[in-house]
C-alpha cells in the first residue's frame, strides 16, 4: 500500500484547490500572491489531443483557443449525452457522443473524456502538492457535490486514477466545509448544519446532521439530511443584471436603443469585466464608480451603489432562499432547528447574500474562512482522518438516490433506499423466466421513480454460463454493496450450481475497465513530463498571443489613446517580450510568477483601450 502524505482536493467546476493537514492544521498548497492557490479547472489540448496548458495558462487564453480549451468537465463526468444536452449551447467547444452513450470532447482528431480532462487538473494539483511538500504524493481525498450519483462518483475516482492518485476517499463537499471549521470537535449534542454554497454559476444547499461520538474513540457522525440547489444560479447572473442596467442607461443617455446581444464579443467581454469589478467592489464599499468614455465626447458615468445592487439582485437571492426552503422541507426541519450556517463559494462575499441568510436562518453565518478554499481545507482534514493523524472524527455519508434493478415490465425494484447510511449492503434473489435460460441480464438503476425510463441507468451486468434449468429453478443471489466512498459494487452467484459468475460490467455512462486501464497506462507514460517546462512554454505561447492581440488593437484604436496611455501599454508589452526572450534562451531561469505579474500590468494598462473598443462597437451598432 502506498505510504506518504494524503492530500485533500476540491475538484471544482470552475476552480480547483489542493490542501494538506498536519499537526499544524489544514493549509492550501501552492498558494502564491498572484493566484491564491486556486487553479482554474481549464485544460487546453492540441489538435491531436495532446495537453498544452492547464489552469491559469489555459484559462487566460480561452478566448483565443475557444474550440480546444475545455472547462466545466465536472458537469459531464459520468453523464450521458442526454444528461448534458442543456449545457451544450453555452459551450464554445464541441461535445460528441462517445462509447456507451458518454459525452466526449472533440478536439481536432481526438475524442477526450471528461475524466481525462479532470485528470489533467488533478496532475497539476498533484504537482503543486509535491513541490510544496517536497515528496511524492500518491493518495488523495477528493470532494464531490452531495447530490453526485454513483456514476459521477465513480468517474471522479477514475479521473484520480488517471492522474496516478489512489483516491482513498470521496467526501461530500458540504461535509468537507463543516470539517474545515473544525465543527463537531467534542460536540456535546446533536447539531444541524446548513452549508450554503453560492459560486459563479451554481448554487447548492445541504443540511447535515452532526451527532456526538458514541463509540469508544469518541468519533462523530456527519450525515447528509437533504440537498437542494440550482445548477444555473450564481454570481454570473448578477454580472449580467448589472450589464443590462448599464446598457439600458447608456441607451437612455445617448438616445439610441442598444442591445447586449448585438455588442461585439470583445465589447461584451469588456462590459462584463467592468460589471463584475463593480459588483466585487460593492462587497467592500458603499459605492462603485463606473465610467466608460466613448472617446467622442460622450462619457457614461454612474456611481453604482450597494442599494442599486441590492434592488437588482433581490429576485436572484430570493431564488436561492427558495432552495433553502426546499432543503428544510426535505429534511423535515424548520429554520429554528438549524444551529449553524456555513458559507462557501465566491458569491457569499456579497453583503446582500450574508444579510438574507442571516435573516432567514436567524443565526450569524460562518464566514471566517476564505469561501473559495473551505472545501479543499475540509478535504485535507478528512485526509488526515483517513491517514490516522486525526482519529477524533469518523465520517458517514448517505446514499443520495435509491439503488435498484429492473424487473418485469420495465419497473424498478429498489434494493438500497435513499438516505441509507454508507457502507450499505443488500441482497436479493432472482431467477429465470424461460426454460433452459443460460444467462441473466441485470440492469442497475438509480433514482426515486418507479419506472426504468424515469431512473438513471448505471449499467448492465450479465451473468452467463448458467447450466440450463427449468424456468424459476435457478436461485441467483445478487448483492449490492455501497462502500464508504458511496461507490457501488455488485456481485452475484447462482446457489444451485454454486456458480459465482465473473460479472461483466458495461457501464452506461462511465468508462469501461479497459478504457480506464488504457488511459492509465497512457497517463503514466506522460506523467513524468516536466510540468515546469510545460508551464513556461504555455506562458510564452499565451504571452505571444497577448502581444499580438494588443498590437492589433493598438493599430485599430491606438490613434485615439493619450500618449501616456500608449507609452504604458508599450512598456508592459516590452516587459512581456523580454520575459519571452529570456525563456527562449533558458526556460529554467524564468519565474512563472513574473509572467503573471507582467500580464496583470498589461491588463491594467489596456483598460482605456477596451473602453474605446466598446465605444467603437456601440457606434457601429448605432450606424446600422
Ligand atoms: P466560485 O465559483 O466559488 O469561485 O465563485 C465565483 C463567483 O464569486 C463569481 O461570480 C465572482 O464574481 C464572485 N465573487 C468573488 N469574489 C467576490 C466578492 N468579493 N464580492 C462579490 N462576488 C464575488
Amino acid at each position: 500500500m502506498a505510504a506518504g502524505p494524503i492530500i485533500g482536493i476540491d475538484l471544482g467546476t470552475t476552480n480547483s484547490v489542493v490542501a494538506f493537514a498536519d499537526e499544524r492544521g489544514p493549509r492550501v498548497l501552492g498558494a502564491d500572491d498572484v493566484t491564491g492557490g486556486v487553479v482554474p479547472s481549464f485544460a487546453r489540448f492540441g489538435p491531436s489531443g495532446e495537453i498544452e496548458a492547464i489552469g491559469h495558462a489555459a484559462k487566460s487564453s480561452a478566448v483565443e483557443f475557444a474550440d480546444r480549451t475545455i472547462h466545466s468537465a465536472k458537469r459531464m463526468m459520468g453523464r450521458s449525452m442526454r444528461d448534458v444536452a442543456p449545457d451544450l449551447e453555452t459551450l464554445a467547444f464541441s461535445v460528441e457522443e462517445g462509447a456507451h452513450d458518454t459525452a466526449r470532447f472533440r478536439v481536432g482528431e481526438a475524442l477526450i473524456s471528461p475524466q481525462e480532462v479532470s485528470a489533467q487538473i488533478l496532475v497539476e494539483l498533484r504537482r503543486r502538492a509535491e513541490q510544496a511538500l517536497g515528496e511524492a504524493v500518491e493518495r488523495a481525498v477528493i470532494t464531490v457535490p452531495a447530490y453526485f450519483d454513483d456514476a459521477q462518483r465513480q468517474a471522479t475516482r477514475d479521473a484520480g486514477r488517471l492522474a496516478g492518485l489512489d483516491v482513498v476517499r470521496i467526501v461530500n463537499e458540504p461535509t468537507a466545509a463543516a470539517l474545515a471549521y473544525g465543527i463537531g470537535v467534542r460536540a456535546a449534542e446533536e447539531q444541524r448544519i446548513v452549508v450554503f454554497d453560492l459560486g459563479g454559476g451554481t448554487f447548492d444547499v445541504s443540511i447535515l446532521l452532526l451527532s456526538p461520538g458514541e463509540n469508544a474513540a469518541g468519533a462523530e457522525f456527519f450525515e447528509v439530511l437533504s440537498t437542494a440547489g440550482d445548477t444555473r444560479l450564481g454570481g454570473d447572473d448578477v454580472d449580467r443584471l448589472i450589464m443590462r442596467l448599464l446598457i439600458d442607461e447608456m441607451s437612455g443617455q445617448f438616445g439610441t436603443q442598444l442591445e447586449l446581444s448585438s455588442l461585439a464579443s470583445e465589447a461584451r467581454q469588456a462590459l462584463r469585466t467592468f460589471s463584475e469589478a463593480a459588483k466585487v467592489r460593492l462587497s467592500e464599499d458603499a459605492e462603485a464608480p463606473v465610467r466608460i468614455d466613448l472617446g467622442d465626447g460622450r462619457v457614461f458615468e454612474r456611481a453604482l451603489t450597494r442599494a442599486d445592487l441590492e434592488s437588482l439582485a433581490n429576485d436572484w437571492i430570493e431564488q436561492a432562499m427558495r432552495c433553502c426552503d426546499r432543503a428544510l422541507a426535505d429534511a423535515k426541519l424548520g429554520v429554528k432547528d438549524i444551529d449553524r450556517v456555513i458559507m462557501v463559494g465566491g458569491s457569499t462575499r456579497m453583503p446582500i447574500v450574508r444579510d438574507r441568510v442571516r435573516a432567514f436562518f436567524g443565526v450569524e453565518p460562518y464566514t471566517a474562512l476564505d469561501p473559495d478554499l473551505v472545501v479543499a481545507l475540509g478535504a485535507a482534514v478528512q485526509a488526515s482522518i483517513v491517514g490516522g493523524l486525526d482519529r477524533s472524527r469518523l465520517l458517514l455519508d448517505v446514499i443520495p438516490l435509491s439503488l435498484g434493478v429492473e424487473t418485469q415490465g420495465a419497473a424498478v425494484a429498489k434494493m438500497i433506499m435513499r438516505n441509507q447510511m454508507t457502507p450499505a449492503r443488500a441482497t436479493e434473489m432472482f431467477t429465470t423466466s424461460v426454460d433452459g435460460q443460460t444467462s441473466i441480464k441485470l440492469h442497475v438503476l438509480q433514482g426515486e421513480r418507479e419506472m426504468v425510463e424515469d431512473c438513471r441507468s448505471l449499467g448492465e451486468f450479465h451473468l452467463s454460463g448458467l447450466p440450463p434449468m427449468p424456468a424459476g429453478v435457478p436461485q441467483l443471489e445478487v448483492e449490492f454493496l455501497v462502500d464508504a466512498n458511496g461507490v457501488l459494487n455488485v456481485s452475484a452467484f447462482e446457489r444451485r450450481s454454486g456458480k459465482r459468475a465473473a460479472l461483466q460490467v458495461a457501464p452506461s455512462h462511465g468508462l469501461s475497465r479497459e478504457e480506464v486501464e488504457r488511459m492509465e497506462e497512457e497517463s503514466f507514460a506522460h506523467a513524468r513530463d516536466d510540468m515546469q517546462r510545460h508551464r513556461i512554454v504555455d506562458l510564452v505561447t499565451n504571452s505571444r498571443l497577448d502581444i499580438k492581440w494588443t498590437r492589433e488593437q493598438l493599430n485599430r484604436v491606438g490613434g485615439k489613446l493619450a500618449s501616456d496611455v500608449r507609452t504604458a501599454i508599450e512598456d508592459s508589452l516590452g516587459a512581456l517580450q523580454k520575459l519571452i526572450e529570456q525563456a527562449d534562451t533558458d526556460w529554467s531561469s524564468v519565474d512563472p510568477g513574473g509572467f503573471q505579474q507582467a500580464k496583470e500590468a498589461l491588463d491594467r494598462s489596456t483598460i482605456r483601450m477596451h473602453e474605446i473598443s466598446i465605444a467603437e462597437s456601440l457606434r457601429a451598432d448605432e450606424e446600422k
